[in-house]
Order: C-alpha cells, then structure tokens, then sequence
C-alpha cells in the first residue's frame, strides 16, 4: 500500500481482502453493483481515513522540524484520536483543542488520546468555532513549535492523503465512488484522483452544511475547480453525531446481512444513503458503485451499551 505511513497499516492484508461485496441487486427494476472499501480494517487502532489525512501533515511536521501537531476536535473525534496515535507512532508529540468543558471521567476517545501523550486543551464552543479551521489564532501562536493542523485533517495537505485512498482502488472498476463528508477533504482527493468518468458523491453527515462545496472546491487543483460537485444534503439523518433507533436499527441489520460494521457518525449513513439512493433508481442500469467505508469505529463508544449487536 502507497501512503507516506505504511509502517502505520496493517500490511498483511492484501488488497483484494479490503473490497467487499455487498449486494447486486434489482430493485426497482435496475441491476447495480454495490462493493465496500473496508478502510476501516487498515489498522487495528487508527482505522479509516484519517490516517490518509494525516500522512502528508505527518511528514510536513517532520521535515519542517515542529515538535509536533497541534489540532482540533470534539470529545468522540476520529481525528483526535488518529491523531494522537499516529504522531506518538512517528516520535512526534501533540496537542489536542476539544470542544467543550473538561468532562470527568473523559470520553474513552480522549482517555486514549491522554494515554498516547496528547495534551488537552478544553475550549467553549465559540472560541472552538472561530478557531479549528482558521489555525493561525491565540492558541496555536501560543505553541510555536507545533503545526497547527485544521479540524478534520482540512487542508491541501490533507486532500493529498486522501488521494492515496484511492489508490487502493483498482483501475476503472466502478463507475461511481461514495464517501461520508464531514469537512470534504477525503472526497476533495478522491476527486482529483478519479479515473475518467467516475463520478464521486459525497454524503454529507451534517444538517446545514452549507458550505461544505466552497470547502472541496478552496482543495481542487486549477483545472478541476469549475468541475461538478456532486454531494447529496438529504441523508444527515438529524445532523451531526444523531442516531435514533432507525438508524441503530439500519446499522445491525446492514451487519447482519454484510458482516460490515458500522459507526452512528458516518458510516452507518452513508451505507444507509447508498442503500436508499440505489432502491429510488438514482444509478443508471449497470452501475458499479463502491461505497468507502472510512472508518470511525471508536466513536461508537458513545452508544448506549446494548443497542448495536455488533460493538
Ligand atoms: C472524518 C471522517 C469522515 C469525513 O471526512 P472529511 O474528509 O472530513 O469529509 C468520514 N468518515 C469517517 C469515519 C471519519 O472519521
């Protein structure tokens, strides 16, 4: 596998071993190929796309000479968390600001943050938003010698990570991609990595997100920044981080049926998107999608114990 971190993933698997059928199926009267990219089995702790993101920011920090990463999340962050681990992986050190008050005991994505030698900064919500995407404010100035790395992994950097998802893809085997959009960043490379003719769609997990294609377009080289944007608005499901019984409901039977978990963040909506998008005739007859499934697991430490048959 080609990313700036391979010593990071879980190399004994082969690559055909991350592709996963899920159905092919003929509802409403069209045939389509549905497959899984299973990011989520790359590495037993950082699974998913951050560690993708991080790698290019990884390597920024080591050849600039910072100490190490300053970055920006909330208590059950995927990003927090690879962060904190990745950087400890490569002899780096790093500071986390979280959203919020200071929680005791800590949510179990920060205890292993701490545990990795992340330090904590708790910040109210206002200061958290004016902050994690524009890095250059009061706190990072404060930590000179740590590169403040925007939320999510954002960033020219981060979209360079993410492209090397799509190397994981073979040739041109599906004709439409799928991803979870928080920031946009995994969908910005996967964009710029597409083979001609593939389309991606990007799903985003949150309600308002306004934004989000000024966002993926700020991350496009030149020629690709009058490109379509195709994102779908209509599966946030509630919002951000919301999951009702509907969705907990979707999730376990989606493993019953496919053996793949899922998180309540991104996944489990983005797989419960496809499913919908596919049974209302969305992709043309034939089509081959592939689903990423980026991960994110950890996070559904946050469910109540007992509602997902499978955590
Ligand atoms: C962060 C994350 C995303 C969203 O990635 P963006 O690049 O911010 O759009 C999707 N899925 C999982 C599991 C994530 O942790």
């Amino acid at each position: 596998m080609s990313t700036p971190y391979p010593e990071m993933l879980n190399t004994t698997l082969q690559l055909d071993e991350l592709i996963e059928p899920v159905y092919l199926t003929e509802s409403c009267g069209k045939e389509v190929k549905w497959d899984v990219l299973r990011l989520d089995k790359v590495h037993p702790v950082v699974s998913g796309n951050k560690v993708f993101k991080l790698g290019k920011w990884m390597k920024h920090a080591t050849e600039k000479g910072y100490e190490g990463i300053l970055t920006y999340g909330g208590p059950y962050s995927n990003h927090i968390h690879a962060t904190a681990y990745a950087t400890k992986a490569a002899g780096l050190s790093s500071i986390g600001i979280i959203r919020g008050e200071k929680t005791s005991p800590l949510s179990p994505t920060l205890q292993d943050a701490e545990r990795w030698g992340m330090q904590l900064i708790f910040t109210d919500r206002a200061s958290f938003r004016n902050h994690s995407r524009s890095t250059m404010n009061a706190t990072s100035k404060r930590h000179p010698r740590y590169l403040p790395v925007p939320e999510g992994g954002f960033g020219m950097e981060g979209r360079q990570g993410a492209e090397s998802i799509h190397a994981l893809i073979p040739g041109n085997a599906y004709d439409w991609i799928l991803c979870a959009c928080g920031t946009g960043t995994m969908m910005a490379g996967l964009m710029t990595a597409a083979v001609a003719g593939q389309k991606v769609l990007g799903i985003s997990v949150l309600k308002n997100n306004h934004d989000l294609e000024t966002h993926i377009r700020s991350l496009l080289p030149e020629h690709q920044a009058t490109s379509d944007i195709l994102t779908d608005h209509d599966h946030h499901y509630g919002g951000y981080a919301k999951a009702d019984e509907a969705m907990l409901s979707f999730m376990n039977h989606f493993h019953k049926r496919t053996g793949i978990p899922t998180d309540i963040v991104y996944t489990g909506k983005l797989m419960r998107a496809t499913d919908d998008l596919i049974r209302k005739g969305y992709f043309q007859q034939g089509s081959r999608i592939l689903t990423i499934h980026s991960g994110g697991l950890q996070g559904n430490r946050s469910v109540k114990e007992g509602m997902l048959t499978f955590f």
